[in-house]
C-alpha cells in the first residue's frame, strides 16, 4: 500500500510551498474512497489532532450571487493584513446531487488565492452531503494543524449545507441582500435561526434598502431568541470588551450588520462583531460547549451513515430489499414492517 510520503510532524513544522503540498496531498487522501487511504488518513488525522482547535472557525452562507466571494476575498485579505493565516474551503451542495458546482465553476478570489498566507481549497466533488461536509471538517482539522488561525467555510444557500456548516463552525454567518423577500426565504428554511450574524450586503447600492432589512431581520431574530435552536440561545445580554469582564451567564445577542463587499466598507466593523462574539461566548463557556456538541454530532453521524452503509451492502438485505420497495411503494406492505423485515434478515445472518 502506498505509504504517506510525509509525517504528521513535517505538516505542522514545515512552511511554505512545501506545507501546501503536504496540505494538498493530506486532503486529497482524506477524500479517497480507498480503505487503505481511509486507513492512512485516520492516522494521520489522530496525530494532526493535539495541533488543531486553536483556529476560530466561522461558517458563512448566503444565496448564489449576495457576494460571498467578494465578501471573504475582503475579509481574507483584511485579516491577512492583521497578520492571520487564513484558510478557505467550500461545501458546494450542488456537487453532491449533480456533480456540477454553483461555487467552484468560475475563479474565485484572485488576489486572496495568490497570497501564500492563504489557503483555498474548492468543495470535494462527489458524494452525499454528509460525506463531503465530514471531509471539509477533516480538511479544517489538517489547516489548523497547519497554523492556519481562521479557518473559513463557505457554503450556497441551498438545501442542507447550512445545517452541516453552522454544525462544523463556532459562529455561523448569513449573507443577506437588501430586500425583504430574501429574507423571508431564510425565515422560511428556518436557516435565519442559525445565524449568529446577518450581513447585510450591497448596502451601497440602496442604503434605504439595506436599513429596512436590518431593522426587519433584527425583530426576526429577537423572536427566534425565545424559540429557537438551544445551541444558540438568545443572549441576557452581552457585557465585553476587557479581559474577564463578561459575566459567565453574558450570551451572545445574534446581531445584523450592513457591509459593502465591494467597496470594502464595513469590513473591520464585521470583525469586531466577531471578537466580540469570540470573546463573549468563550467567557461564558459556550464555545467550548458548541465544539464538545459537535465533535459527538459528528461521531454519530458517522456511525449512522456507516451502520446504513453495511446494512445496504449486507447480502441478506441486498437480496430482500428490492422486493421491499416495490411492495411499500405499491401499499402492500407497511412501511415499518418492511423495516423490521429487513432489520431481521441483516441480524439473522451477522
Ligand atoms: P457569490 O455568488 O455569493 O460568491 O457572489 P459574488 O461575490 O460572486 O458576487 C456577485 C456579484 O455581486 C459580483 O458581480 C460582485 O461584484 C457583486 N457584489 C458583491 N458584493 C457587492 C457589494 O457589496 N456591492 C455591490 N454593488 N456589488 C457587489
Amino acid at each position: 500500500p502506498l505509504r504517506t510520503p510525509f509525517t504528521a510532524e513535517a505538516l505542522v513544522t514545515s512552511e511554505g510551498p512545501a506545507q501546501r503540498r503536504a496540505i494538498a496531498k493530506t486532503i486529497t487522501l482524506l477524500e479517497s474512497t480507498r480503505a487503505d487511504h481511509r486507513a492512512q488518513a485516520d492516522e494521520l488525522l489522530t496525530a494532526l489532532l493535539p495541533h488543531t482547535g486553536k483556529s476560530f472557525r466561522l461558517g458563512i452562507s448566503g444565496v448564489p450571487g449576495v457576494g460571498k466571494s467578494t465578501f471573504i476575498e475582503a475579509l481574507g485579505l483584511y485579516l491577512i493584513g492583521r497578520g492571520h493565516r487564513v484558510a478557505v474551503l467550500t461545501i458546494d451542495p450542488s456537487s453532491t446531487v449533480s456533480g456540477g458546482s454553483i461555487l467552484g465553476d468560475k475563479t474565485r478570489m484572485e488576489k486572496l488565492s495568490i497570497d501564500e498566507r492563504a489557503y483555498i481549497r474548492p468543495s470535494p466533488s462527489s458524494g452525499t452531503l454528509g460525506g463531503v461536509a465530514e471531509k471539509t471538517r477533516e480538511a479544517m482539522l489538517v489547516c489548523e494543524a497547519a497554523g492556519y488561525d481562521i479557518v473559513i467555510v463557505e457554503t450556497v444557500g441551498v438545501g442542507q449545507s447550512e445545517t452541516a456548516v453552522s454544525g462544523m463552525t463556532d459562529m455561523f454567518v448569513l449573507l443577506q441582500l437588501p430586500n425583504a423577500g430574501d429574507d423571508l426565504q431564510a425565515i422560511k428554511k428556518g436557516v435565519m435561526e442559525l445565524a449568529d450574524l446577518v450581513v447585510i450586503n450591497k448596502a451601497d447600492l440602496d442604503k434605504d434598502a439595506a436599513t429596512r432589512a436590518q431593522a426587519q431581520i433584527t425583530s426576526a431574530l429577537r423572536l427566534f431568541g425565545h424559540h429557537g435552536n438551544p445551541a444558540h440561545a438568545h443572549v441576557v445580554h452581552g457585557s465585553h470588551g476587557g479581559h474577564g469582564t463578561a459575566a459567565p451567564e453574558a450570551q451572545w445577542q445574534p446581531k445584523v450588520i450592513q457591509l459593502s463587499a465591494l467597496v470594502g466598507t464595513g469590513v473591520d466593523a464585521f470583525w469586531d462583531a466577531v471578537l466580540e462574539f469570540k470573546s463573549v461566548q468563550t467567557a461564558n463557556g459556550r464555545l467550548a460547549a458548541r465544539r464538545e456538541k459537535q465533535a459527538l454530532a459528528w461521531m454519530w453521524e458517522r456511525i449512522d451513515a456507516g451502520l446504513k452503509q453495511a446494512f445496504r451492502q449486507h447480502p441478506a438485505v441486498r437480496e430482500l430489499l428490492p422486493q421491499a420497495i416495490a411492495q411499500v411503494a405499491a401499499g402492500t406492505l407497511p412501511a415499518s414492517t418492511a423495516a423490521r423485515n429487513l432489520l431481521a434478515s441483516q441480524a439473522g445472518q451477522a
